[in-house]
């Protein structure tokens, strides 16, 4: 858990790794959410919800796990 203490939310929108676009969010990540072909979307508690729906490709039902502490 402490390795992903620092990852910074990407959310809503989830930006893939090589575009930083799609989060003007800088809250610590505190969830990661599983994606069809992408790597995990790390987001903050305020973007858990938001994210589920707007990023791309997030699994459904989705799959979410807890990397740090809110
Ligand atoms: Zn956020």
């Amino acid at each position: 858990m402490s390795v992903h203490r620092s990852a910074v939310c990407r959310g809503p929108y989830g930006g893939d790794d090589d575009r930083a676009d799609g989060t003007d969010c800088s809250d610590p990540a505190v969830f990661e959410v599983a994606r069809q072909g992408r790597p995990p979307l790390r987001v903050c508690p305020v973007h858990l919800g938001p994210s589920l729906l707007l990023a791309s490709r997030v699994l459904w039902p989705p799959e979410i796990i807890l990397i740090g502490r809110p």
